[in-house]
């Protein structure tokens, strides 16, 4: 059983969204953040889709949390499929909207994935190379970037992936967010890889609720993620009961972060997949209380 971390009030958590492709995926990005505002997350990311095909969906999302919620949205950017003076353009159009936090990423062709990546000729040659440019037009925007405790698929080993990291940190980023992951062990020997190549910025896991095991297990193949068998024989038999599914993948995702927080990480970054039911649920477990002002009960004004 883990132990309850000490200093629990100390941990910080962001949320990644998508941007929605209909009105009802908008009304359901919309209640999750009604729902997971009130837990003050540090940030609130928005995902760019493959070779900026969402460009436009992703900046209105990121406006309408500028606009009407308390949130700090940052901006996921990539740069595949596009010249650098196209991307220059839409930060500069985030920035006078006011969004001052930019998540710099390389991208993957709109071919798909697995399909070799080659940079624009007139673009940014590399995620690297994204991140100078953001800080060269505003030294001022707080940069993260990626990185993969069990390296990026096209990565021939993980030196690549860490010096490619290390250029990503020296040109002005100053957090790492991960690709998911369900082994503590391996994020954090992965951790103590990128602490020995010189990088000090918080590395963030980011950790994905898993709504739908099936769907997520094909998913991670894609991404380099492993699923773990111990992790699939808790989901066995649960295809057609998702009322027990919800149970399992809430008490494996709090034992998952609390076994990291007893490790000493204190930052999370939740793929929400835009529902807030297991990530409320999990960060309440880490200790994390809404807010606001919690409504008095009737019953409870009527005792007093
Ligand atoms: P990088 O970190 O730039 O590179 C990944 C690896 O590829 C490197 O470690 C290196 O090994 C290799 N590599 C890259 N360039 C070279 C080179 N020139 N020579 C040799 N090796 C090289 N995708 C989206 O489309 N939209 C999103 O909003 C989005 N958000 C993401 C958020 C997070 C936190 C993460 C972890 C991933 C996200 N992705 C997103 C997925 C990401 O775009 C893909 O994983 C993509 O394949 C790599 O982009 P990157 O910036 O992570 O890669």
């Amino acid at each position: 059983m883990p132990q309850v971390p000490p200093a629990r009030e100390k941990l910080r958590v962001s949320f990644e969204f998508f941007p929605p492709k209909t009105e009802r995926m908008e009304e359901g990005l919309w209640a999750a953040i009604e729902r997971l505002q009130p837990l003050s997350p540090d940030f609130v990311s928005v995902t760019y889709g493959a070779g900026g095909s969402t460009r436009e969906r992703t900046h209105q999302t990121v406006k309408r949390i500028l606009d009407e919620s308390d949130l700090v949205p940052a901006a996921h950017l990539t740069c595949v499929d596009a010249s650098r003076a196209d991307i220059d353009a839409v930060i500069r159009q985030y920035r006078t909207t006011g969004v001052k936090h930019f998540v710099a990423l390389r991208g993957d062709s709109q071919n798909g994935a697995g399909s070799p990546y080659a940079a624009h000729a007139e673009g940014y040659q590399s995620s690297a190379d994204l991140v100078a440019g953001l800080k060269a037009i505003d030294p001022t925007i707080e940069v993260s970037v990626s990185a993969y405790p069990e390296k990026h698929p096209e990565s021939p080993d993980f030196a690549t992936d860490i010096d490619l990291l290390k250029r990503k940190i020296d040109n002005g980023a100053t957090r790492a967010i991960t690709q998911f992951f369900f082994d503590n062990d391996v994020f954090e020997r992965f951790v103590e890889r990128v602490r020995r190549a010189g990088i000090y910025v918080p590395i963030v896991p980011g950790i994905a609720p898993i709504h739908d095991f099936a769907k997520i297990s094909r998913f991670a193949q894609g991404c380099g993620a492993t699923v773990p068998n111990w992790l699939a024989a808790r989901f066995e038999g649960l295809g057609n009961d998702p009322q027990t599914h919800s149970h399992v993948a809430a008490a494996v995702c709090a034992e998952q972060v609390l076994d990291l927080a007893d490790r000493g990480f204190r930052d999370f970054h939740f793929y929400t997949m835009n529902r807030a039911d297991l990530v409320y649920s999990i960060c309440h477990i880490l200790g994390l209380r809404p807010k606001t002002a919690v409504a008095v009960v009737p019953a409870l004004a009527a005792a007093e």
